[in-house]
């Protein structure tokens, strides 16, 4: 099933988590074909499990920490999100990866945490611009793909990949649907090749610049399989429009 997930970042306190749900949630009623699940901040975790129970949007959270519990100030487990109905954490992001230093070694063990809790993690992998104008593309995705999968890759299955590309994310200018095409196969057929008996058991997901009026074309592609949305979906109807988009 197709996979539209709204990253609302460091943005919305428990009140405008309230106001969203309430609005976001008439305006996706009854659509069931695809996977809808919003990622508030952890703060507004509790409060978005109430409003979202038996419902057809699920919750997910923007990060998580490797270890069950103890003395690791400031950071959340995965029982923690667990305990909040949580499904989905995403893990590596680029602003983790770029603004806190996270590395490829420590984004493999938040994979593996997740594959433990039973938790889906969205492994979020893209080059940014001097990479892409190096022609590093191909390159720099493979090698966080490989390095984030190590040691779990036969339970590719149960992953979904988000290609992000770093200059597209917040920029408004997003990857044109061909080119973000090109590299979605690429990854399928590097994780095919990883992981034979993966095939059509993940997905991939395109992430940078989303808006309702470019998500169609995006979700055209063949190999794109969903979207991870920051700014366009911090607005209940501009996100149920990329939902319904296509
Ligand atoms: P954006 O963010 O839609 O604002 O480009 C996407 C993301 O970072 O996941």
């Amino acid at each position: 099933m197709k996979l539209i997930c709204a990253n609302w970042k460091m943005n919305k306190t428990t009140k405008d988590t309230r106001e969203y749900i309430n609005k976001f949630l008439p305006l996706v009623e009854g659509v069931k074909d695809r996977e809808i699940v919003l990622f508030p901040p952890f703060t507004s975790l509790c409060v978005a499990k109430e409003l979202l129970e038996n419902t057809n949007v699920k919750l997910g959270a923007q990060n998580c920490h490797y270890e069950d519990k103890g003395a690791f100030t400031g950071e959340v487990s995965l029982d923690m999100l667990v305990d909040l109905d949580v499904s989905y954490v995403i893990v590596g992001h680029s602003e983790r990866r770029w603004i806190f230093g996270e590395s490829d070694e420590l984004i493999n063990r938040k994979v593996v945490a997740c594959l433990k809790k039973g938790v889906r993690p969205i492994l979020c992998v893209g080059e940014r611009l001097e990479e892409r104008e190096a022609n590093l593309t191909f390159k720099v995705v493979e090698t966080q793909i490989r390095l984030a999968l190590s040691g779990v890759e036969e339970y590719v299955d149960q992953i979904d990949i988000a290609y992000e590309p770093v200059w597209a994310i917040g920029s408004g200018n997003p990857a044109t649907p061909e080119d973000a095409q090109v590299v979605h196969r690429f990854i399928k057929d590097l994780i095919h090749s990883i992981a034979p008996k993966s095939e059509g058991k993940f997905r991939v997901l395109y992430g940078g610049s989303v808006n309702p009026e470019n998500a169609s074309e995006f979700m055209k592609m063949p190999d794109i399989d969903g979207l991870l949305v920051g700014t366009a979906s911090l607005n209940p109807d501009s996100f149920a429009k990329i939902v319904k988009s296509f």
